[in-house]
């Protein structure tokens, strides 16, 4: 490049333009392709129409809105009264809308047409790279409906407003309101892992055949919610209810907000400390069987961590290619560097994987509602491996894209320092990392069909690919011995999980993307970014990935 002449001083010069109003979906050549690849053709126009309004200035700006002017905690009104009322930025309502308005708490269930998950999957990518809060309440409305429906009457009563697409975030019963969410409550001090722990007692004797809740949860997000799921130990065992916020007389149900946390990230979102004084609730699922009924629940918000860690990982992506586009460090673009164009691609090799596992899971949810036993079988085991992995790998990956921004992304003006505070949540809630591994052994151990699924997935794409029917073998001798010791669950989990994305980005990615994700993660390469082996076609993968200005 040609050294400018003398120039004034004042002048703001080298400075990428912001990213917005540009179109994430139009840019994202991986999404759109999973989008149709797994069976959400169908909904192509809704999913661009949808990317144009989350991709503008003005939806973008309700996402910093909503972070900078995070959810206030009113326990009592002026006269002493308790209204354990949250009171949000209008922003936040305004991304709830806009969320319940597409159908992301709902879409499967409203509309269960084959693909109806993978359309979802895609539509909640987007909106999750606007802003990651509000994916919570969202997330666990759609997540709620499999465990209500254990109870056939309950979910009578509360399907019609929790599939409604009207947003409604009044105070009031919900027979009331023309839209409802649902929120759950399993996290207590002394235990989130161990829920079996939990001390919450529920006693029956209520009114309309209500039991009365006494005790706490540490944690309970979106505490606005118009009813929660909630474990408590009822005297058969642990028992799920549901806890609506409001009776149906109108009254508070007895559910007291302590306080809200102080979150590292996730800002936008209410969680909070609550107590139970005698709170009603109707059961949900058999007594005893609470752990198994709202893990119908966790299924479901599992898939959405996956899905949402892939998201922040494009968007974070998206930052750094389009930043390093435009400046110019020692006369030439960072994206001409080559070290940096290393680091840019060995990123957008990730998020490729990332987001093509997720909707390939999310494939594989809409497989086991119809009722095939393959996609059953691959959704109880790749849940797991998608959901320890994709968030593990987000959480380094933003790190690395802010990086890549300089100074600029360390600042909280910048997307990315938002992106960064917040992508360690999904690895945490609905089950932490270790969890996750765990539950993969388990799934091994008592489900015949896990390992031959998983096998046969990532064969699926070995077959000009010899790394990967290694791969392939290895994991085929590790699964049928004795299942791995708990101490070395991690490093078979992530060797399923890498070879599930090799498999993919094998069998439908552009060559230049899958040669280098297998010549480096195959490879054994691939710990810290920015170290793809030589002969990768650098510049195609960051090419592929690189937003454009909205059409
Ligand atoms: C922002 C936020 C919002 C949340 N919202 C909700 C909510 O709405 N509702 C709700 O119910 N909960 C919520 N949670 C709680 C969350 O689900 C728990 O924090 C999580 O499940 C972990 O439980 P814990 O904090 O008690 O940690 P622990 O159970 O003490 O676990 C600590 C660590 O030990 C690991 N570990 C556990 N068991 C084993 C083992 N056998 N072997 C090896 N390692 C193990 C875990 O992976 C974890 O890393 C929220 C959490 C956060 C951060």
């Amino acid at each position: 490049m040609q050294r400018p002449g003398p120039r004034d001083p004042h002048e703001v010069f080298n400075q990428p333009p912001p990213l917005s109003d540009y179109d994430p979906f139009g840019s994202d050549a991986a999404l759109a392709e999973a989008l149709q690849r797994e069976g959400g053709g169908h909904g192509m126009d809704r999913v661009r129409a949808f990317a144009r309004r989350v991709g503008s200035a003005e939806v973008l700006a309700l996402g910093e809105l909503a972070n900078r002017h995070g959810p206030i905690l009113h326990t009592r009104d002026r006269f002493g009264r308790r209204i354990d009322e949250i009171e949000f930025h209008p922003a936040w309502h305004e991304l709830m809308r806009l969320g319940i308005e597409a159908g992301l708490h709902s879409l499967p269930w409203s509309d269960p047409r084959p693909g109806s998950h993978v359309l979802r999957a895609a539509l909640v990518m987007l909106r999750h790279q606007v802003e990651e809060g509000v994916s919570c309440p969202l997330t666990m409305t759609f997540a709620a409906i499999p465990t209500l429906r254990l109870a056939p009457s309950l979910a009578a009563d509360w399907e019609p407003r929790l599939l409604s697409n009207r947003y409604d975030p009044r105070t009031a019963p919900a027979a009331e309101k023309s839209g409802a969410i649902v929120g759950m409550a399993m996290t207590e001090r002394q235990g989130g892992t161990d829920v079996r722990a939990n001390t919450t007692r529920a006693a029956p004797g209520g009114p309309d055949g209500a039991w009365r809740l006494d005790g706490h949860k540490w944690f309970c997000s979106a505490p606005q919610s118009d009813a929660f799921l909630v474990l408590a130990q009822a005297g058969g065992g642990l028992t799920c209810f549901i806890l609506p916020r409001v009776l149906p007389d109108g009254s508070r149900n007895a559910i007291h907000v302590q306080r809200l946390k102080d979150k590292v990230g996730n800002r936008s979102n209410a969680s909070s400390e609550v107590e139970f004084h005698g709170a009603l609730a109707w059961p949900v699922g058999p007594e005893g069987r609470g752990v198994a009924s709202i893990m119908e629940m966790v299924r479901h918000t599992r898939l959405d961590c996956a899905l949402g860690s892939a998201a922040t990982l494009r968007r974070a992506v998206a930052e750094a290619t389009h930043h390093a586009a435009h400046r110019d460090v020692s006369g030439a673009k960072l994206a001409a560097q080559p070290l940096m164009q290393n680091v840019l691609a060995d990123l957008c090799l990730e998020s490729e994987a990332a987001t093509a596992l997720a909707m390939r899971l999310a494939r594989a949810f809409d497989g086991a509602a119809a009722g095939d036993l393959f996609e059953r079988s691959f959704a109880r085991v790749a849940t797991a491996v998608a959901k320890y992995w994709i968030t593990k790998r987000a959480v380094a990956a933003v790190a690395e894209a802010l990086e890549c921004t300089g100074g600029n992304g360390f600042v909280e003006e910048s997307p990315l320092a938002r992106l960064y505070r917040d992508v360690p949540v999904n690895a945490i809630w609905e089950g932490s990392g270790n969890v996750q591994c765990l539950d993969v052994l388990r799934a091994l151990a008592r489900e015949p069909e896990a390992a031959p699924a998983l096998l046969t997935e990532i064969r699926a794409g070995a077959s000009g690919e010899p790394r990967l029917a290694a791969l392939a073998d290895e994991l085929a001798a590790a699964m049928s011995a004795a299942i791995p010791a708990e101490g070395s669950a991690r490093v078979l989990v992530e060797r399923i999980a890498v070879g599930l994305q090799a498999s993919l980005l094998a069998r439908h990615a552009p060559a230049a993307v899958a040669d280098a994700f297998c010549a480096s993660r195959l490879a054994g390469r691939g710990g810290l970014f920015g170290t793809l082996p030589p002969g990768c076609d650098l510049g195609a993968i960051v090419e592929r990935a690189t937003p454009r200005p909205a059409a």
